[in-house]
């Protein structure tokens, strides 16, 4: 593995879908890491937001080596939602990957082998490379639906002046998600990496203002005879150490980081890669950006895989290990002792301890007005009523599960708003997990022979 290649990862378009979190963008904390009531996607739970955030401080510190995080409460009250929020806050391009533990048991491959991709999924290279880059000028940007409150609008429209014709196409939601809409402005000047049309701002335009010096040293510039500007430049790329073994797995390919299908990865591949990665980082090529992995149901988890990761953590590359599970006392799997939450002592040893509490009625509603934002769902305010109380009688992700459900609902009729008659309509649809329980015992006579 003389070159070690990078380009194809760089190919990768990650895209992110409307998920279950993706209203969530940080741990919502003031300067003195006190939690803000309703900020950056998240409501409630003050107390283990502030936990995590002073986390994240001893992070920042290089405090937590060989530590980890246990994230303890009931099904549905935000472990999940909070540990994206950690990774969120410590910027855009530090990795998280999650994984449950019942799902290390169906994967066609060794539960160390799984725990270990998981691993190296989250932590980030950060590599710094000579590429030409195309530059233009954006001269016009329009915001076609205005920003909802609190989240900025992810669409637009941008139209870009540059050398390049093939890049003239509708960079909108690229770029507003690279720069943020307010930032974004006619004038800006961009650089496109060819490759993976990764968007950076550099400043802003020769003819408006002069401040290229802010730019910094590497930058050098050919102004054009027609005015615009083309250059060379060290670009950075992050890529995770999970995606160079894939793309360096002569049996899988690069095609695989798609399909998810990467099967086992030889040990030497790995050991390889280390290397160059080590290599690069005593040439000042490289830094390593530690992620978070997010492991729930970590009762899940066998003493095998807890022995893999007590090693792990010590490991000088570690991410930080989140871990979640919503069980007290129980069996540790794979031996006949019962332990807190089936961990085993020794790991148990090295757990911060943060528990998360039940939401009030209206830390819920809160919670079912961000998510209608960002499914871009209209609903009026006794529908909401409504729904807030199904999600206190039954569960916060019941009720946002009835979010996407009811708005299709009142699509089918044509409406544009969702009302108490969706609602209603896609609750006796859809079972609670009460009302299933419920009826299967009511009918478990003739189901059972
Ligand atoms: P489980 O134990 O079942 O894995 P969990 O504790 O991890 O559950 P989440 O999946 O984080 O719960 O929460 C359920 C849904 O509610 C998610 O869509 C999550 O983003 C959202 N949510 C939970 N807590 C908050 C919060 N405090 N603020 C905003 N959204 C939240």
């Amino acid at each position: 593995m003389a070159e070690l290649k990078l380009s194809e990862s760089r190919d990768l378009t990650r895209i992110e879908r409307i998920g279950a979190h993706s209203h969530i963008r940080g741990l919502g904390l003031d300067f003195s890491l006190e939690a803000r009531d309703v900020s950056e996607g998240m409501v409630g739970q003050t107390q283990a937001r502030k936990a995590a955030g002073v986390i994240l401080q001893m992070i920042k510190d290089g405090k937590i080596a060989g530590r980890a995080i246990l994230l303890a409460g009931q099904p549905g009250t935000g472990k999940t939602a909070i540990a994206m929020g950690m990774a969120k806050s410590l910027g855009l391009e530090t990795p998280f990957a999650m994984l449950s533990g019942s799902e290390l048991f169906s994967l066609e491959m060794s539960k160390t082998e799984a725990l270990m991709q998981a691993f190296r999924k989250s932590i980030g290279v950060r590599i710094k490379e000579e590429a030409e880059v195309i530059e233009g000028e954006v001269v016009e940007i329009q915001i076609d639906r205005p920003a909802v409150s609190g989240a900025a609008s992810k669409t637009g429209k941008l139209t870009l002046k540059t050398t390049d014709m093939e890049t003239v196409y509708d960079l909108g939601a690229k770029m507003i998600e690279a720069l943020g809409k307010e930032k974004a402005q006619s004038g800006d000047v961009i650089a496109i990496d060819k490759a993976s049309g990764k968007i950076t701002k550099l400043g802003r335009s020769f003819s408006r203002s002069r401040d290229y010096d802010a730019m910094g040293p590497q930058t050098k510039f050919v102004q054009c005879p027609d005015g615009e500007l083309q250059k060379r430049k060290e670009v950075v790329h992050c890529v995770t150490l999970h995606e160079i073994d894939v793309i360096n797995s002569r049996t899988q390919g690069f095609l695989a980081l798609f399909t998810g299908d990467t099967g086992e990865i030889r040990a030497e591949v790995r050991e390889q890669i280390d290397t160059k990665v080590a290599e690069w980082r005593e040439e000042g090529k490289a830094e390593i950006v530690p992620g978070v992995l997010f492991i729930d149901e970590v009762h899940m988890l066998d003493i095998e895989c807890f022995s893999f990761l007590n090693r792990a953590l010590e490991n000088e590359m570690a991410p930080i290990l989140v871990v979640a599970t919503n069980r007290g006392i129980t069996t540790i799997r794979g031996t006949n002792y019962k332990s807190p939450h089936g961990i085993p002592i020794d790991l148990l040893d090295r757990l911060l301890i943060i528990t998360t509490q039940p939401y009030s009625a209206d830390e819920i509603r809160k919670i079912l007005d961000i998510r209608c934002q960002e499914e871009d769902v209209e609903m009026s305010e006794d529908a909401k009523q409504l729904l807030t109380k199904i999600g206190h009688e039954t569960s916060l992700r019941y009720a946002i599960h009835l979010i996407t459900a009811s708005a299709l609902n009142c699509q089918k009729r044509k409406g544009k708003v969702v009302e108490v008659q969706d609602i209603t309509r896609v609750y006796s649809l859809f079972l609670d997990v009460r009302r299933s329980t419920q009826y299967l015992m009511e009918y478990q006579k003739e189901y059972m022979f």
